[in-house]
């Protein structure tokens, strides 16, 4: 049979209790100190073997141990031989000697009496003591004497032996005790060994013992752990079970899905088939969409065209707080031909003059001047309503038509804030600028659904006494910023660039603001070197527009762009000229000139003359794309309601007339 094997925890234990038997064991060798507790008589017993050894040398050496005893053992013997026969007085010297002897006689331990015949003494039992022999008898005496003598020398001669035999027990003795004494230090020896493998051993035992100690500390940790783990298995048994049932649950589930799942994937092929007869329906559709959109852009186009691709809208600003109030009737504004619910068109001012008194010295009637024009906006108009008769202007833009937007009239007329906004970024006041981009980009994005692609990219120029100054210029150009060119964008292009000029990418109206922002710092820090440079100076927003359409290969592209006139005021010839007008006048002469070259290039585009003088000022040849042929004008002409300024506001609205009278030929849109 296989020996059964054991864990390695049984067998230390195993080798720890043989341990301990071989510890109890009692040992075959003296006990330290066993040999100390033993008294005299256990000592005998050890010497027993040596005792009985030396009790083979016969009787004597028992008597042998003390010296004394031994000594008397001989008297003794002899005293139950001799004694009696040595008369007292015979022998004094004799007897004195036998006497001392028998006197240091201790009793001793009872000794066998010694057979006669063993030793060499005559025999004197039963010798007739002699009796006192007369004084007389000196012979006798001497006989007594001799055979006292001869007594005394047989004793010395056995004492002789005696001590002879004596001291040769003592020689066997003495070795014996050497012997012993050699023996005793081989097992003192023997013993100082085993004590050392005992006190090795209780070392060893109490390592064990420690061991395992630490073993049943450790089983008990593991058990704690096993009870923990059974524990812990019976949680997850338990949770087990627990997932076992949701599993089955959600099998059940799993198969009422795919059973409903095949339902459905026959209903999706059966919808697969629906969505491409739809998408069929649907690029039909879109093909006929695309249609549509085109017959709109055409429609639209013919819509503008027939509203005048020059057209001129009057705007006038409120009476602002502070202002002294017009007279009634000083400005009319008479309802179109079906009646007030017309968007009005008309716009009449009344002046009074001075100077045509009538005969009789009364003041002559007031002389009243009639306006028409596309769109007439009254003082209450807000900037959305101003915007609605835009918006389509702008969507012209879109679909490739360059569009150009003017604010025309005198300085405080309500030019900026027509096209750029009121101020404190009131959402309500905000301007034509703001609003035509966010228009813009509203109307890309929907665009973008049927495929069209759009980019626009802004700039926005200032152009002072003939000179051009970019109002986007940032860092050290801030403010500042060196002056510009117009040139062309290529040898042979018909497209306009100002040199210097940040052309700036926008795709949302937070980018707009910022520009704007950045161009009304821009001309505060021209301000405050040159007094109320803005008013004098023309503003020229533009944006490029670009639109493509990839999948049919269609591109189109136009400028927008929104200028804020300089004012059109003139200076009063009667006035004395100092330095300071000096400055003023030639100001006012690169204004009127570059206003006029305008009114003489909308002239010459209306009556397609060949020769149109775009280049006879900066503003005129900056628009030079943006006029002409294929684009659509608008002009604000923005008056003052204030009877103070009847002379510049009827100034400015002969010029627009004399523009609204202006009809550019067909658009063409810059399609591709
Ligand atoms: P311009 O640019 O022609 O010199 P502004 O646009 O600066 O004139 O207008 C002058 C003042 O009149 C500004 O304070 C402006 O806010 C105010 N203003 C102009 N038009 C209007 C309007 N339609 N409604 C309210 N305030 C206006
Ligand atoms: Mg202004």
């Amino acid at each position: 049979m296989e020996p059964q094997q054991r864990s390695p925890l049984l067998e230390v234990k195993g080798n720890i209790e043989l341990k301990r038997a071989l510890a109890k064991a009692p040992s075959r060798l003296p006990l330290p100190g066993s040999r100390l507790k033993r008294g005299p008589d256990q000592m005998e017993e050890d010497l027993e073997p040596e005792k009985k050894r030396t009790r083979g040398l016969g009787t004597k050496v028992a008597t042998s141990r003390p010296r004394a005893t031994a000594l008397t053992t001989v008297p003794q013997t002899q005293g139950q031989t001799a004694v009696p026969k040595v008369p007292r007085k015979t022998g004094p010297r004799c007897s004195t000697a036998v006497a001392t002897v028998l006197k240091n006689q201790k009793p001793g331990p009872a000794v066998p009496a010694q057979k006669p015949g063993t030793t060499a003494a005559p025999p004197v039992v039963g010798r007739k003591k002699p009796s006192k022999r007369p004084a007389w008898d000196l012979k006798g005496q001497l006989c007594d004497l001799n055979a006292e003598l001869k007594c005394c020398r047989e004793r010395t001669q056995l004492l002789d032996q005696e001590n002879q035999q004596l001291r040769n027990q003592l020689r066997e003795a003495q070795q014996q005790a050497t012997e012993l004494g050699a023996e005793r230090r081989t097992l003192e020896e023997e013993l100082a060994r085993m004590r050392a493998q005992a006190e090795q051993g209780q070392r060893e035992l109490g390592n064990l013992s420690a061991r395992v100690l630490e073993l049943e500390e450790r089983l008990g940790t593991q058990e704690g752990l096993v009870q923990e783990l059974q524990k812990e298995q019976l949680e997850l048994q338990e949770e087990r079970r627990g997932l076992a049932a949701r599993l089955e649950e959600q099998e059940g589930r799993l198969q009422a899905s795919e059973a409903a799942l095949s339902g459905s994937q026959a209903e999706v092929a059966s919808l697969r088939q629906e969505a491409a007869a739809q998408a069929a329906l649907l690029a039909k559709r879109e093909e006929r969409l695309h249609g549509l959109e085109m017959e709109r852009r055409r429609l639209h186009n013919q819509l503008q065209e027939l509203k005048g691709n020059v057209r001129v809208f009057c705007r006038v600003r409120p009476v602002l707080p502070g202002e002294s109030t017009p007279p009634s009737g000083f400005l009319l504004f008479p309802s179109g031909p079906s009646g007030p619910s017309d968007p009005p068109t008309r716009l009449s001012l009344s002046r009074s003059d001075e100077r045509r008194g009538t005969l009789s010295g009364a003041p002559a009637a007031p002389t009243r001047h009639d306006f028409s024009f596309d769109r007439v906006f009254p003082p209450g108009s807000g900037q959305d309503e101003v915007f609605e008769e835009i918006s389509m202007l702008v969507q012209s833009a879109l679909d490739g038509y360059p569009v150009c937007i003017f604010a025309y009239g005198q300085t405080g007329s309500g030019k900026t804030f027509t096209m750029e906004g009121g101020p404190g970024g009131d959402p309500q006041v905000e301007g034509l600028i703001p609003r035509a981009l966010r228009h813009l980009f509203s109307v890309a994005q929907e665009l973008s659904g049927q495929g069209w692609t759009y980019s626009f990219v802004a700039s926005y120029v200032e152009i002072y006494n003939e000179t051009v100054r970019d109002l986007l210029a940032t860092g050290t150009r801030k403010g500042h910023g060196g002056e510009c060119e117009i040139r062309r964008a290529g040898p042979g292009s018909e497209e306009l660039t100002v040199t210097n000029a940040r052309y700036v990418p926008v795709s949302c109206e937070r980018e707009v603001e910022a520009l704007l922002h950045l161009a009304r710092q821009n001309r505060a820090v021209a301000r405050t070197a040159q007094n109320e440079r803005s008013s004098r100076s023309h503003s020229v927003f533009q944006l490029q527009i670009s639109g493509e359409h990839a999948g049919r290969g269609l591109q189109c592209a136009a400028p927008l762009s929104l200028v804020d006139l300089a004012g059109s005021e003139r200076l009063d010839p009667g006035l004395a000229l100092g330095p300071g007008e000096r400055e003023r006048l030639r100001e006012t002469q690169a204004i009127n000139s570059s206003l006029s070259t305008l009114g003489l290039v909308i002239m010459a585009l209306s009556n397609k003359e060949s020769h149109v003088p775009y280049r006879n000022s900066k503003l005129t040849y900056l628009l030079q794309n943006s006029l002409g042929g294929s684009a659509k004008m608008l002009m604000f002409v923005n008056i003052s309601p204030l009877e103070e300024n009847v002379s510049e506001s009827l100034n400015s609205l002969r010029f627009a007339s004399k523009v609204n009278q202006c009809v550019i030929g067909t658009a063409q849109a810059n399609r591709k």
